[in-house]
């Protein structure tokens, strides 16, 4: 599994990171999104996927 994170889309919300704390983090300067874990362990992948689902601006991908 493989995460990607469109910060030129990403809105700073924050659902990613309090969905999966521990693939997602945000800038303290601005909010955006930052991906802690890029290669997720499987065990994540409800959760990741449940993140990529809520982002309202579609910012993040699962591959
Ligand atoms: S949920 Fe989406 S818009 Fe919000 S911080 Fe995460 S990536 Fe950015």
């Amino acid at each position: 599994m493989r995460i990607t994170a469109d910060t030129k889309v990403c809105v700073s919300a924050g659902m990613c990171v309090l969905t999966a704390p521990e693939v997602f983090d945000q800038s303290n300067e601005d909010g955006l999104v930052t991906v802690l874990l890029p290669e997720p362990p499987e065990e994540l992948r409800e959760e990741v996927a449940e993140a990529v689902r809520l982002c309202p601006s579609r910012a993040l991908d699962i591959s």
